[in-house]
């Protein structure tokens, strides 16, 4: 315990190092929640041989797979974003994932050759899902879904679900990039403090704090995984046009909102906006605030409605 109360839990699951705080000593339901999560992550993978969706994908072009109800809701969701018009989030977008492999020893810009080959096979319209069986169908050979964008959102959501259940109100768990709350910390009137990452900087260099209560927050940013080559940052957020990371004036994007699904469904797509645009199209967002971070070094907030920015890195620039 720390001396504000609060008990923390860690786990690697995903990946990622994952963090759970609670105001109860509890060992018991921080392993059923990294439970909880490693249960979650054996559906979704894509970076192991089994899973339910690797049978979908190894069945591309052959076959339907009938999936559980978990996997037929999230790639549902996912399909319907991917159809969005001029969606930056495409869920069919393995076969590029898998051949620039950042973040797994990918040093390399493949061919353009090889990226104009593999395009074809990230169609999301080549898709087909059957409510009726709860089956998905990738019409051609070749095609991997890839639900890496969305997977922790919709896990963060499970869990504060469970933790909700369990008569948890007050905790955060952190997935790496992805935070869920529920409360407000007891101690902490303004709320959860979220760090808001300086990019490329070390793992405790912070541009500042996001004060939240009940929200998530989640980050999508450049200096995740990457590797540079020439003096060009070549990173894990593709666009989906041309098969090469999106290249504009973007670092990260975070959005705050009730569920982190939403939030790891929109960074991608504000990424994919830009920040002018994204700007305005948060204008109209009741739901959901933004902080984009960008190459100039500015912090640009939306009209913040769900949480509060203090700045701790006074190099950068802070615009509402
Ligand atoms: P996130 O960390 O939530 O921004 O998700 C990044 C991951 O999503 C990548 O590592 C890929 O697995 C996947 N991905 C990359 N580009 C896209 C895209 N345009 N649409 C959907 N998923 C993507
Ligand atoms: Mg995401």
């Amino acid at each position: 315990m720390t001396n504000d109360g609060v008990y923390a839990y860690s786990a690697v699951l995903m990946g990622s190092p994952i963090l759970l705080k609670l105001f109860d000593d509890n060992p018991t339901l921080a392993r059923q929640v990294f439970q909880l999560i490693k249960q979650q992550e054996n559906l979704f993978t894509v970076n192991r041989a089994a899973s339910e969706v690797m049978s979908i994908n190894q069945a591309a072009g052959l076959h339907p797979v009938v999936v559980s109800d978990a996997v037929f809701a999230l790639i549902s969701v996912a399909h319907a974003v991917s159809l969005l018009p001029n969606s930056a989030f495409n869920f069919t977008i393995g076969p590029i994932v898998k051949r620039w492999k950042i973040g797994f020893q990918g040093r390399e810009v493949p061919a353009k050759t090889d990226i104009a080959a593999l395009l074809p096979r990230t169609d999301p319209h080549q898709v087909i899902l059957n409510p009726a069986d709860r089956s998905v169908f990738l019409q051609q050979q070749g095609m991997e879904i890839d639900l890496g964008a969305i997977a922790k959102g919709y896990i963060a959501d499970r869990v504060q679900a469970f933790l909700h259940q369990q008569g948890v109100q007050q905790a955060l768990i952190n997935l790496g990039g992805n935070v869920q709350t529920l409360g407000c910390p007891p101690h902490e009137a303004e709320g959860w403090g979220i760090g808001l990452k300086k990019p490329f900087g070390g793992d405790d260099e912070l541009l500042g704090v996001l004060r939240v209560q009940g929200k998530s927050v989640v980050t999508s940013g450049i200096y995740e995984r990457y590797f540079e080559l020439d003096g060009h940052c070549w990173h894990h957020i593709f666009d989906p046009k041309t098969g090469y990371p999106l290249d504009n004036e973007l670092l990260s994007v975070t959005v705050i909102s009730d569920r982190s699904i939403d939030g790891d469904i929109y960074t991608t797509l504000l990424y994919g906006m830009g920040m002018e645009n994204g700007l305005a199209y948060l204008a109209d967002q009741p739901d959901i605030d933004a902080v984009f971070v960008t190459r100039d070094r500015q912090i640009i907030c939306s009209a913040p409605r769900y949480f509060h920015f203090q700045q701790i890195d006074p190099a950068w620039q802070l615009r509402y």
